[in-house]
């Protein structure tokens, strides 16, 4: 990998039983880069995530996140070591946030921290505060996630991922369960995080988010890259005729 790679995926296949669902992707993103994945439902976008993180774990490919390689055919006996520290090189934000419920929003944010990180309570403690802080939710730290809104439970799941330092954040659509009144100030933090030089892959439906915050765009299809580019290229001159297709639907 290149000194600035961060994350370097090589000929990534998925199948669940007879579908192929990933057809070869790879893919290479450099320190602070903010890419977003588009595509229509069911090419392979989420699926193509979770291989990252291995939520799901892909038939054939290589995944590096932050020095950690994982050759997802391996069936040494390291391979199990090898992806729970590829995990730790990872932080995931979900559509529907997966916050514990039971748990007030400094205890979701701690959790991490002290579970995996084997951190010190009183200094997770203090680090998961100025998490939320950061966005926005210092006032309500000692909050149930059913105390608050969609867009601050997001909020607060992106405050726990941040707060692991990882090397890249995966968003899976965190804007898609959100009423449209709250979708701004989600958008909003994200953009913030991506102005921190935080590295991050998306997968969205958000066009705003991808012309204006991403520094590139990936259009997938069925399993495979049909495109990628600069936002402004890929929203002003796409060149493969499945990409102009969908993006004439938002435009
Ligand atoms: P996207 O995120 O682009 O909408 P997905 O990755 O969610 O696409 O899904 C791609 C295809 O894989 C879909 O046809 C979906 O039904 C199928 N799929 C996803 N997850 C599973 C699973 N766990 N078992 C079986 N099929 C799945």
């Amino acid at each position: 990998m290149e000194n600035n790679t961060v994350v370097s995926i090589k000929n990534l296949h998925k199948s669940f039983g007879d579908v192929e669902v990933l057809k070869g992707i790879d893919m290479d993103i450099k320190k602070g880069e903010v890419v977003a994945i588009l595509g229509p439902s069911g090419s392979g976008k989420t699926t193509f995530l979770r291989c990252l993180n291995f939520l799901e774990t892909a038939d054939k490919g290589i995944v590096e996140i932050g020095g950690q390689r994982v050759d997802c055919q391996d069936k040494g006996k390291q391979q199990k070591k090898k992806i729970i520290e590829l995990r730790r090189n990872t932080a995931m934000v979900f559509q529907n946030y997966n916050l514990f419920s039971h748990r007030t929003l400094i205890e979701n944010v701690m959790e991490g921290l002290v579970v995996v990180h084997k951190m010190d309570k009183t200094e997770a403690y203090d680090k998961s505060k100025k998490m939320l802080e950061r966005v926005g939710l210092g006032e309500r730290i000692n909050y149930y996630p059913h105390m608050i809104s969609g867009g601050q439970k997001q909020r607060a799941s992106m405050a726990r991922a941040l707060v692991l330092n990882p090397y890249v954040i995966l968003f899976d659509e965190p804007t898609s369960a959100l009423d449209p009144e709250l979708i701004g100030e989600v958008l909003d933090t994200m953009k913030q995080i991506a102005d921190e030089g935080i590295t991050m892959i998306v997968v969205t439906h958000e066009m705003l988010f991808a012309r204006d915050v991403a520094d590139r765009v990936i259009f997938m299809d069925k399993g495979v890259i049909v495109e990628q580019g600069t936002s402004k290229q890929i929203f002003t001159q796409p060149k493969e005729e499945r990409t102009k297709k969908f993006l004439s639907r938002f435009m």
